[in-house]
């Protein structure tokens, strides 16, 4: 019997997901098939039931969604407890694994399809909410001398670096959450992971972030990341949207379900030339 997946969000209908993984399927010769799910705000837990209940083998979270996956399941990876968010699920039996492939997904692309190395930069992290939850640990284990998390609610960027303070220790990595209006100086790589794009708002920070050919990302993609890739163009950064992390996390939950890494790279190539 074919397995089902899906990707359970709201809204979701944007989702790229059922695309990359049923090409995922298709070039690692995997029986699988996914849908989206539109859920109900206040029916999320019934909804991973009810998929559970139909034979379904594992799902995607995706806004609002991540932390409440969290408080489903005890059983997590290092990364999700950190993160208290999840984009990933798995259904072993009675038993749901939770995991978080943002993060990881991230780094990926920046390591491998951009072809930086983060290890000894300095790098700013935008924004406080469930995505840079996601990426903060595995930004962390990449190594860089100093990651500086600045967000609009600067408490909630204190108790964020407060959570990771061991795990930065164990790397040697400098962790400080200043006031956002603050942050000015230049960094290696900064990654925008606030909703600023989303919502057509400015680039919460000024240009002078940017070092002389600093790798600037954005979590958003397609025309929604356009501003954002101008203005760090437009100030002599390589700019980046979040259409490599979109497959890259996908890739490692394609993984986790299926113990198969998928060529993540190929499929990128592919899905910007479709979106073109
Ligand atoms: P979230 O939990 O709602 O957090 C939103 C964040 O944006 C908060 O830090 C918020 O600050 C900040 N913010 C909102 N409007 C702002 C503005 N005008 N100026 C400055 N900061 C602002 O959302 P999320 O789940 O973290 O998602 C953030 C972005 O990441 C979205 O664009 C999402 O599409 C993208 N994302 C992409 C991927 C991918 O695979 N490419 C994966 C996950 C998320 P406050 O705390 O002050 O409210």
């Amino acid at each position: 019997m074919t397995d089902q997946y899906c990707v359970i969000g709201n809204p979701v209908e944007h989702s790229k997901s059922p695309w990359i993984h049923a090409r995922f399927a298709q070039l690692t010769g995997q029986d699988l098939r996914y849908e989206k799910r539109l859920v109900e705000r206040d029916a999320f837990a019934r909804s991973v039931q009810a998929f559970r209940a139909e034979g379904g083998k594992g799902c995607n979270v995706t806004v609002p969604f991540k932390f409440e996956a969290a408080s489903l399941t005890a059983r997590q990876s290092d990364r999700a407890r950190l993160a208290q968010a999840c984009n990933t699920l798995r259904f072993d039996g009675p038993d749901v694994f939770a995991d978080n492939t943002d993060g990881v997904g991230l780094v990926s692309d920046i390591t491998r399809n951009a072809g930086i190395d983060p290890a000894g930069r300095d790098v700013l992290l935008i924004g406080a909410g469930g995505a840079a939850a996601g990426v903060l640990g595995p930004l962390i284990e990449a190594r860089p001398r100093r990651i500086v998390v600045a967000n609009r609610t600067q408490a909630k960027a204190v108790l964020l670096i407060e959570r990771h303070a061991a795990l930065a220790a164990k790397h040697g990595v400098r962790l400080e959450a200043p006031a956002l209006h603050e942050v000015r100086d230049g960094f290696h790589v900064v990654i925008n992971a606030t909703a600023s794009s989303m919502i057509g708002a400015a680039v919460p920070v000024p240009p002078s972030v940017l070092r002389p050919g600093a790798l600037a990302c954005d979590l958003m993609y397609g025309s929604a990341a356009q501003g954002f890739v101008e203005w760090a163009q437009g100030h002599g950064a390589k700019a980046r949207d979040g259409l490599g992390m979109l497959v890259e996390q996908a890739a490692e939950a394609f993984l986790i379900w299926r113990g198969v890494r998928p060529p993540s790279a190929q499929v990128l190539a592919e899905l910007r030339a479709t979106l073109a």
